[in-house]
């Protein structure tokens, strides 16, 4: 195996997040960007603890989004209340599987998989590990990529609430669920962004936190 370059880091070097400008502060402590004045990170600070902790109560949450209704439906012929999996199985059995296969995917599977995947990152950079590291690198970018599109559920809710009220006279109103459900996409996507992906590509003698 051939000697890693040496990184950035190694080599005192800071970039700004704020204004891009590259710079070696004299002190790593506290330091300034010399252009704009913002604080000098070497990586992200707490970027590890910060993703589990919103990873955690991501999936603390992803429990009442699928147990509690997602929405209230109220016709002539009474009310009932949904989940997200009874509405799958409510689209599959009366005919409309595509519709039932997007809201499995994207309500289910997709923030599931999300969720599994960062907690795989954060455990491999925890660890050290120097283990398919390009297939991680490729891994973050799709978790990253999903969390732009993570906003496709609200998108299908709103397509089922106005579907349903074309058909007849009755009115949705979103159930707790779809409020935990929110709360589930706005914090992984949190989690997804402070995860710092450069940690993956320290060598394993530095610690920046
Ligand atoms: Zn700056």
């Amino acid at each position: 195996m051939t000697k890693a370059p040496p990184t950035a880091a190694s080599l005192g070097l800071f970039v700004c997040h704020a204004c891009g400008l590259l710079s070696r502060p004299a002190h790593s402590h506290e330091a300034c960007c010399p252009r704009c004045g913002a604080h000098l990170h070497l990586r992200k600070p707490d970027s590890t603890s910060r993703t589990w902790a919103l990873l955690i109560t991501a999936m603390i949450l992803y429990i009442p989004a699928n147990v509690l209704p997602m929405m209230h439906t109220s016709s002539l012929f009474g009310s009932q209340s949904d989940t997200i999996m009874s509405g799958v199985v409510y689209f599959w059995t009366s005919g409309s599987w595509y519709l039932a296969l997007i809201i499995f995917f994207a309500s289910i599977m997709v923030p599931m998989l999300k969720m599994i995947a960062i907690v795989l990152l954060l455990i491999s950079v925890q660890l050290r590990s120097r283990w398919q590291l390009d297939q991680r690198a490729r891994l973050y970018r799709l978790v990253e990529f999903v969390g732009r599109w993570s906003m496709l559920d609200i998108y299908v809710v709103a397509v089922i609430v106005s579907l349903v009220q074309l058909e007849g006279l009755a009115t949705i109103q979103p159930g707790p669920g779809a409020i935990a459900f929110g709360a589930v996409v706005v914090l992984t996507m949190f989690a997804a962004q402070s995860f710092d992906p450069r940690l993956m590509w320290d060598p394993p003698e530095n610690k920046h936190g």
